[in-house]
């Protein structure tokens, strides 16, 4: 489907407004910004923070010794001299009416002060009066992604930690760090057992990939600490009968075996039913100790996404295969917070930053074809694999259709990371995360020499 908005001369630039300052909606931002025809176009990307979070590196800032700010991109410079207009604020209703979206400002000082902060959480509810206001738009991109799942699983929201955003996972680490602490002090060893317990719920690609480079650090830590390794306890329980279930059998195997070498025991073909203070109950009518728990168990969209007044498919919003959404002509949605469901398909396409990246692409070519008035393109909907780490060096998963385990595979993931940094700011991005991310990798390797 094409729709033709004709730009004349002197008339006010179209107005695209991106929301949510992550995969998708940073790509198309930048794509439309780099367009040659941009000064009829007015860019405004808004965000509830001034930072991209790049979640598919997560796993490099699990261990100790990494700085999570690796996974935290500055917006303000990557626009800078690009014609994006960056509004810090969080979108709270629609109008489609109107062509207008409601947000609340977030004031700007806050969030320098957020990024200060060492609990960046406590610092944000602390912000003053947030003002309320209107933006008006030609074009609406919804790229607001998703969010942890929240399953009705009694407990989980008390007395277990969810994983999605960079402060979860130094929230995480935190936790852990505080027990390895209180072991050393603790004289009672069953006390200091039930101090050394890890708990992580889902073998999904989340939950595998903080799991292995815990495993590693925290056992590399408690070391240097003087504590015994056979007092820790790293459990995984997933339902199924392995971990990863988006992988084939055979990756999926291994990814078993390398869980276990690195000392986690997997705890398979059950599902957690129930969490309390001390224990976590499983399906199967046994339970295990609970210690620090983690929930890596999915992913949702938010609620307030359905109550815009857009078709839904189940919790994300309905889009055709040009990525607009169905029934509007001038609003998209790309990235986690879409469905997009290929031909012949029942289910959505997996919430994945390569589809979020690709989708941004997809979307800013769209949004030119419609002011120049030509034909829109179709989302492919293809990948070309899916790498999934396991601690340092070493992933497993496949490429167009070839399996990789070891170093290569780990190899894979790194480059999916570049492909990442370049669609974010060209080979000049690559270059300078690629040594940023080198330099951790050292640090990080010295930090875990002394054990495996
Ligand atoms: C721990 C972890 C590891 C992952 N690893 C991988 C991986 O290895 N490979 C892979 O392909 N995928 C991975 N994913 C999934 C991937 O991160 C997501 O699919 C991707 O982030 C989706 O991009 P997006 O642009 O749709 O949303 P996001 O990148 O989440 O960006 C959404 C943005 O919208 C903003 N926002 C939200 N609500 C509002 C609002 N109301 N107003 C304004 N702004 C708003 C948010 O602050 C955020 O900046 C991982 C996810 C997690 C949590």
């Amino acid at each position: 489907m094409s729709n033709t908005m004709d730009v004349e001369p002197n008339k006010k630039p179209h107005r695209i407004v991106v929301v949510g300052g992550g995969y998708g909606g940073v790509t198309a931002a930048m794509i439309l910004a780099d367009h040659h025809d941009n000064e009829d176009l007015e860019i405004v990307v808004v965000s509830k923070e001034p930072i991209m979070e790049t979640k598919m590196e997560m796993d490099t800032v699990v261990p100790y010794s990494a700085d999570h700010d690796f996974c935290r991109i500055w917006l303000p410079p990557l626009f800078k001299n690009r014609n994006v207009r960056l509004v810090q604020a969080e979108m709270t209703a629609l109008d489609t009416e109107a062509q207008e979206i409601t947000m609340l400002l977030t004031p700007y000082a806050a969030t320098c002060e957020y990024l200060k902060g060492d609990d960046g959480a406590c610092l944000i509810t602390e912000l003053p009066k947030r003002e309320v206001t209107q933006l008006e738009y030609d074009t609406l991109v919804m790229a607001v992604g998703a969010n942890s799942s929240n399953p009705p699983v009694e407990g989980l929201d008390e007395y277990a930690t969810k994983i999605w955003w960079v402060k979860d996972i130094k929230h995480y680490k935190r936790l852990v760090e505080n027990r390895l602490r209180m072991a050393i002090e603790e004289p009672d060893a069953t006390k200091r057992k039930e101090l050394l317990t890890f708990v992580i719920i889902g073998g999904g690609a989340t939950g595998v990939e903080i799991c292995g480079p815990l495993a590693q650090s925290v056992r590399s830590r408690a070391k240097r600490m003087g504590l015994s390794q056979k007092e820790i306890s790293i459990s995984l329980i997933d339902s199924g009968e392995h971990v990863l279930k988006q992988l084939p059998d055979k990756s999926r195997i291994k990814a078993d075996k390398r869980l276990e070498e690195l000392g986690v025991k997997l705890i398979l073909g059950v599902r957690v039913s129930k969490l309390t203070e001390d224990f976590v109950y499983l399906n199967n009518n046994t339970r295990i100790p609970r210690g620090v728990c983690l929930f890596a168990g999915g992913a949702k969209v938010e609620p307030w996404v359905s109550k815009l007044g857009l078709p839904m498919e189940r919790d994300r919003i309905k889009i055709n295969h040009d990525l607009q959404v169905e029934g509007f002509d001038n609003i998209y949605a790309i990235g986690d917070v879409a469905a997009y469901i290929p031909d012949g398909e029942e289910r959505a396409l997996p919430m994945l930053a390569q589809h979020a990246l690709h989708m941004g692409e997809t979307v800013a070519k769209n949004i030119i074809a419609d002011i120049k008035g030509t034909e829109h393109v179709n989302y492919e909907g293809k990948i070309i694999g899916q790498m999934v780490s396991i601690g340092y060096g070493y992933s497993v998963g496949e490429a167009k259709g070839i399996e990789l385990s070891g170093w290569p595979a780990d190899m894979g993931k790194k480059m999916s990371y570049a492909l990442c940094w370049k669609a974010l700011g060209g080979m000049s991005m690559v270059q300078q995360r690629w040594l940023e991310s080198s330099r951790m990798k050292k640090y990080v390797r010295k930090t875990l020499e002394q054990q495996f």
